[in-house]
């Protein structure tokens, strides 16, 4: 089977995640991908394969019989489900093949319509063959291509044991979009040195630096009185809100920051007179900057509560953090991917990911795991595509990493 084939097949599975389900997984429909996913790894031999209730897949890889010394162990990891921000049923995937660099539409009835004014990045993949949906749901390249990529690398160094290769594990988690796909991952039984996410976007990418993260509420106790006689008396919650709001630097908003640069983005406000909720998230990926923004929503909070006595309480949630810290002590974990990268002719993309992965959980609870890219674009939406060749470079990229990790 190609790497087309398989992910034509996976995507037929809908595995969309529900961010309000308290479950694992968040949704039942999730189970039936893993179970399809170990079977295919029975039927091609692999060993050590164990799928818990949770829809954990893992399965192993064993070593050539020939490896006299034994290598570090390496694992690949991709994620079943999909984003809960648009429908995973039926998709109903078409092909462009070769590319011409024009419009390509989509959904006639619809008039949905993939463009390269809007989308640059498809001018970058003239001549190649690209899947895209029928404009009613997403595609599901986020992730599937990374579990076809995963597998078809597999198969191909069983189907070539002149390739000699230490011991390789897989694993396949569900979750990954209601930011939980790394929570209940058994590092400790996935057993690798280290791994690597296939979950990243266009040809290329590579990453190992994400946000540190964390939620703020703010929390404002106004005092409601009759508007004819609320001289002297009245407190407005929802004006000391617009007050905390407008305390915060408003170049640091996401939509006025890139690269390094973090942010407060506010996600959320409710109010009436009597109470008022601001929801942010603080992003950072400079440890020390990080700590500065949360101490700056502190210092507003305690300036404020000077102002109008108690009105408002800060709570702060920790998210993840930087995962940097924990791969850069081993260098060696990158450069491996980025030769790997060039011997299949693919240039590599380094950049600091704008977000967190299921990597930086992972890293952080021993596992050190960069992302490479799965090749899809416009994840998330009726726009997402993946060019075929694209999901071969990354099957050939595995297989170097295998072959070069000596
Ligand atoms: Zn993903």
């Amino acid at each position: 089977m190609t790497v087309t084939d398989r992910f034509l097949k996976y995507i037929s599975f809908d595995t969309q995640s529900d961010e309000n389900a308290t479950t694992t997984p968040s949704t039942e429909k999730q189970m039936l991908l893993a179970q399809a996913l170990k079977a295919e790894c029975e039927s091609l031999g692999l060993t050590e394969i164990s799928l818990d209730e949770n829809a954990y897949l893992m399965a192993t890889l064993p070593p050539s019989p020939s490896t006299v010394d034994p290598v570090p162990v390496i694992g690949f990891i991709a994620h079943l489900d999909t984003s809960p921000d648009m429908s995973g049923a039926n998709v109903k995937p078409g092909i462009v093949e070769n590319y011409d660099g024009k419009n390509i539409v989509l959904n006639e009835t619809e008039n949905i319509i993939l463009s390269p004014k809007m989308f640059p990045e498809l001018l970058e993949h003239v001549g190649e063959d690209i899947i895209v949906t029928d404009g009613t749901t997403l595609l599901g390249a986020d992730d599937k291509a990374g579990i076809a990529e995963i597998m078809t690398a597999i198969q191909y160094l069983i189907n070539h044991p002149e390739i000699k290769h230490g011991k390789i594990r897989i694993a396949f988690n569900p979750d990954e979009e209601i930011g939980l796909g790394a929570s209940k991952f058994d590092v400790e039984k996935f057993s690798c040195d280290w791994a690597y996410t296939m979950d990243g976007g266009e040809v290329g990418e590579l990453e190992y630096e994400n946000f540190n993260a964390a939620a703020a509420k703010v929390k404002i106790k106004g005092l409601n009185v009759h508007p004819g006689y609320a001289k002297d008396k009245m407190r407005n919650a929802g004006l000391i809100a617009m007050q905390f709001a407008g305390m915060l630097p408003p170049q640091e908003r996401p939509e006025h920051t890139a690269g390094y640069e973090g942010f407060f983005h506010l996600t959320g406000m409710k109010s009436t007179v009597e109470e008022a909720e601001l929801s942010y998230i603080v992003r950072d990926h400079d440890a020390a900057k990080f700590e500065r923004r949360l101490k700056q929503l502190e210092e507003i909070t305690r300036y404020l509560n000077t102002v109008y006595p108690d009105a408002i309480q800060l709570e702060i949630k920790q998210q993840y953090r930087n995962m940097r810290e924990i791969v850069e002590p081993h260098k060696h974990i990158i450069d491996l991917a980025i030769n790997a990268m060039k011997e299949a002719g693919v240039t590599p993309i380094v950049r600091p990911i704008r977000g967190g992965t299921d990597g930086a959980q992972l890293s952080f609870k021993g596992l050190p795991c960069p992302n490479i890219f799965a090749g899809g674009l416009n994840f998330h939406g009726r726009y997402e595509w993946v060019p075929v060749q694209s999901m071969e470079k990354a099957v050939q990229v595995i297989v170097n990493i295998i072959k070069l990790n000596r």
